[in-house]
């Protein structure tokens, strides 16, 4: 009875609302969500229940590399399905999720804000790197999606700088996602991907470079992954799928740090690590 009578909220709380994360996610193949079995599948349909209020998600996505930054303005976006050879079912896949043109005119903002001119595409729907991940974590597809493209540069300090940007989205209830592959040796003709393969010893020790780094928040080492990682070159040969990670990175602000969400091998070698950063 009496707790109502000495109950004064802190103000201070209502000025600084805790900030969301921003979270890293590797997407693996776009047959992943007709895999129930798969470690990865059944992480990301558990990952949504951790985020029941938020307003919207921004993901950068892989599958969208672009010159500059740009941002997809768009009520209704279409599911892309921007991949060949896989089973025709997977091509009947939809996630209906409405954009938010709004939210995107404030990441574009942002972006230019930071220096880093942005345009807007008012006709791009959701590529596979955000409705693989999005449709397990958020099935109902309730929550506006928008995406920010990579820039093909493949420049870490430039991600990480756009990452950086839209830093203060996370005070405004959207989640930032980077989707990409934490191992992605795909272009690189001497590893083998598929069923039944073992993880390569190379394999393991990126991803175990890649944890201790995350963990401890070398953002310095990330960026210069490429001359410090054991075995680089193959782990991300083309290195499109590392790029959303640092972008996530520099979205956490100053001094964050990167916690394990997730670890597990897809087709043996491609490494499906998830990180939430703060
Ligand atoms: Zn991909």
């Amino acid at each position: 009875m009496i707790s109502r009578l000495f109950y004064f909220p802190d103000p201070h709380s209502l000025m600084t609302p805790v900030p969301l994360p921003a979270l890293f996610v590797s997407h693996g193949a776009p047959t992943l969500p007709l895999e129930p079995d798969v470690p990865a599948h059944r992480f990301l349909a558990s990952l949504g229940n951790r985020f029941p209020e938020i307003n919207a998600v921004l993901c950068i996505s892989a599958h969208w590399n672009t010159p500059g930054p740009v941002v997809n303005a768009i009520m209704k976006p279409l599911t892309i399905h921007d991949f060949s050879g896989f089973p025709q079912e997977l091509y009947r896949i939809t996630y209906p999720a409405q954009g938010d043109p709004d939210l995107a005119r404030r990441v574009a903002g942002l972006v230019e804000a930071a220096g880093l001119p942005c345009d807007t595409d008012t006709g791009r729907g959701l590529d596979h790197g955000a409705w693989v991940p999005l449709m397990l974590m958020f099935p109902s597809a309730g929550i506006p999606v928008v995406q920010l493209s990579i820039q093909n540069h493949l420049d870490p300090a430039r991600h990480f700088a756009l990452g950086k940007a839209i830093a203060p989205l996370r005070y405004e209830g959207v989640l930032i996602i980077g989707s990409g592959g934490a191992v992605h040796p795909l272009g690189d003709p001497t590893v083998a991907l598929g069923k039944g393969i073992p993880t390569g010893t190379w394999a393991l020790a990126f991803n175990e470079w890649l944890n201790r780094a995350v963990t401890s928040g070398d953002m310095d080492s990330l960026v210069r992954y490429r001359n410090l990682a054991p075995s680089a070159t193959h782990a991300q040969p083309y290195p499109d799928h590392f790029m959303p990670l640092l972008s996530a990175l520099g979205a956490a602000g100053p001094g964050a740090k990167g916690t394990i969400l997730h670890q597990s091998w897809y087709w043996g070698n491609l490494g499906m690590g998830a990180y939430e950063f703060r």
